[in-house]
């Protein structure tokens, strides 16, 4: 959060102008920031990165198959499968934990119409060899970016890649407008029916609806929140490497746990610090409730895999071994700004022993 001081002098100017919603000042403004920042020529902003997902999948008018990755949260999937459409799931590669590229031209059929993979914990997908794909196929992708926030491949923000990009700004996310998301995209005629897809329909002209649609606005209070975060962001990405360096340097060469190692190219904001224990003395269950024996909250994420929820289970049964086994073997231990070194050491001494 960032100080309070600084929120009350932001929301100042809401009570001054009694504009609380629909696309007000610090709204637009935070809108026009972001864009500087993700360096891509449009933002939407959002309620929340869910409704970021089903709008990018109306706004490209998507009606079929969507090839997508199980090894994600509840959302990814849920956006697909609420937008009429159907989520065909693809292995991930075990190394970056992203969709595998070599699996999936074998689950391209005629009704395949886009592709929607995730930029795990902040490592970037084969962007290059999606994309090729897609063009092969004409096919649309949409990146799930959730965790990517900030994040640069070869010097190109993460926005860039795909046809639209899509952020989420919950609580818990590394850049936080208490809950919130946006839509990035470089195709400029795509912005107006963004902006009536997240206002109900409404077309410049009020009397005019063209179809059915939701809402997802967001207000002028998250707006503000956004304004105060991002000027911290830096600094706070800097003392998540702090804490994320500290990890690695107990963690690395502990026989039995497997750390992810930094792709090269990329510029994390170190969101989360992912392990992988493989016939270490605790097995992954076993490790959480030591820690939560001790009063540590790591998180099974992602457990299970968004294939087996009920709603997802259809009569194609799709295996993707390597996602099942990471999925079952893989914890996120604590990693937040104000997170101690000293908490970091007692955290890694109860797991090593
Ligand atoms: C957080 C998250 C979402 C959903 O974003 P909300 O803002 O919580 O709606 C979607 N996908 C991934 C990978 C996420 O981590």
């Amino acid at each position: 959060m960032p100080p309070f001081e600084e929120y009350c002098e932001e929301i100042k100017k809401i009570w001054d102008s009694h504009w609380l919603t629909n696309a007000g000042v610090e709204h637009n403004e935070l809108e026009n920031k972001l864009a500087e920042r993700l360096s891509i020529s449009n933002v939407s902003l959002v309620t929340n990165g869910h409704h970021a997902l089903e709008i990018a999948i109306s706004a490209l008018g998507l009606k079929g198959e969507i090839i997508t990755t199980p090894f994600t949260f509840v959302s990814t999937t849920s956006s697909i499968a609420r937008s009429g459409c159907t989520p065909v799931f693809c292995d991930i590669d075990p190394v970056t934990l992203t969709m595998d590229p070599n699996k999936i031209e074998s689950l391209i059929t005629d009704r395949t119409v886009a592709i929607l993979p995730v930029h795990v914990y902040g490592n970037i997908c084969d962007v290059e060899a999606i994309q090729k794909i897609a063009d092969k196929h004409h096919l649309k992708v949409i990146y799930d970016a959730a965790h990517a926030f900030n994040e640069s491949y070869k010097g190109t923000n993460v926005s860039n890649f795909g046809d639209i990009a899509i952020f989420s700004f919950h609580a818990t996310k590394v850049f936080n407008t208490i809950e919130g998301g946006c839509l990035a995209y470089k195709d400029p005629s795509l912005r107006s029916l963004i902006s009536q897809l997240r206002d109900f329909g409404i077309t410049e002209d009020d009397k005019i609806i063209n179809f059915a649609s939701g809402n997802a606005k967001m207000n002028e209070f998250q707006a503000a929140m956004g304004l105060c975060n991002l000027r911290h962001l830096d600094s706070e990405i800097e003392k998540r490497r702090k804490v994320a360096t500290r990890y690695f340097n107990l963690l690395t060469g502990i026989k039995g746990i497997r750390l992810f190692t930094k792709q090269p190219q990329v510029c994390y904001n170190y969101a989360y610090l992912p392990v992988e224990f493989e016939n270490f003395k605790f097995s992954r269950d076993e490790a959480i409730n030591l820690l939560k024996a001790n009063g540590i909250f790591a998180r099974k994420y992602f457990y299970p895999l968004t294939s087996s929820f009920k709603p997802f289970l259809n009569s194609t049964s799709y295996t993707t071994p390597f996602a099942k086994t990471i999925s079952e073997n893989i914890l996120t231990l604590p990693l937040y700004a104000d997170l101690s070194i000293e908490d970091v050491e007692h955290i890694c001494s109860l797991i090593i022993g």
